[in-house]
């Protein structure tokens, strides 16, 4: 376990708990330094600024809360998040560009319920994903949610095996900004952009090297080296590449639900001893 834990999820999002829940997670796990980063939201930092809970009382809370966003940008035609880390969450041009976010992930999500309704003949899908989402942004994983409540897929990971991804029956095209633009907006946000979970996307070496490389020329600041799923070979591979164009590296469990004993909160492989932490910019 680790005291540091950059990127996890609440109900803001596609996460299952509350703010004060995952806070109360992060004590409970030793954590000490904690980002929350919700998809294209930063309603978690608004809700702790408005009510600040016993526990994010700065001078008494055990556990630093950093504002910080995991936004959704394009690349080469796949998805890239890059998580702002550390940002102003207040900053006018950052909160109108995830006002636009949340606009394409609701027209996106119409043509979900479309695609539910007809390919996998779905009943009823918008008031049933209004139930999942309870009032969040729409993230692709309350679909899967939906697929596994129906009995189309077993869990989360086959619902996006056999529906949700590329070339599937209920997939979607992507429409997200693109990676420089994001990077842009979390520099000018005072944030320090950081690629999410770079072995994700299934690249081969030489196409992840050219996304590091456009990363690093538009101003991104750090790669995650170290979050669940990393293999050592692949660990090291990233921190070699991030040292490279002179990038930091971070670290996150990534978490969204307590069952997901794999990703809990602080539970992360070990940080690489030759890369440049990226909290101690904070
Ligand atoms: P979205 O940003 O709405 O496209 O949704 C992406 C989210 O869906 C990710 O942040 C994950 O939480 C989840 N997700 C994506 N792919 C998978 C997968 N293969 N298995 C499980 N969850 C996934
Ligand atoms: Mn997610
Ligand atoms: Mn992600
Ligand atoms: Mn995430």
């Amino acid at each position: 376990m680790s005291e540091i834990d950059l990127h996890c999820h609440t109900l803001h999002s596609d996460g299952s708990l509350s703010v004060a829940e995952l806070i109360q997670r992060a004590v409970d796990n030793g954590v000490k330094i904690l980002a929350i980063t919700d998809h294209d939201s930063i309603a978690a930092h608004t809700e702790l600024q408005r009510t600040p809970t016993q526990l994010s009382k700065a001078d008494l809370s055990p556990v630093k809360v950093i504002p910080a966003v995991e936004i959704s940008s394009g690349w080469r035609g796949k998805d890239i998040h890059i998580v702002g880390l550390n940002i102003d969450h207040q900053h006018p041009p950052l909160t109108q560009f995830l006002t636009r976010q949340r606009r394409l992930r609701s027209e996106r999500a119409t043509e979900l319920v479309a695609k539910m309704e007809h390919r996998l003949k779905i009943s009823d899908v918008a008031s049933k994903i209004a139930r999942i989402a309870r009032g969040s942004i729409i993230c692709r994983s309350h679909f899967a949610q939906l697929i596994v409540d129906e009995g189309k897929a077993v869990d989360f990971r086959r619902a996006f095996e056999k529906f949700l991804q590329k070339g599937k029956i209920a997939s979607v095209q992507s429409f997200w900004p693109d990676m420089a633009e994001v990077v842009a907006i979390i520099n000018c946000a005072g944030g320090l952009a950081v690629m999410a979970h770079p072995t994700r996307y299934k690249f081969n070496n030489s196409i992840l090297h050219d996304l590091v490389e456009a990363f690093a020329a538009s101003g991104g600041k750090a790669l995650e080296v170290a979050y669940p799923g990393i293999k050592p070979q692949q660990q090291r591979r990233l921190t070699r590449l991030a040292n490279s164009f002179s990038l930091a590296g971070s670290q996150g469990s990534d978490f969204h639900h307590p069952y997901q004993h794999w990703a809990d909160l602080g539970k992360v492989p070990f940080f690489p001893a030759d890369i440049h932490p990226v909290w101690k910019n904070f």
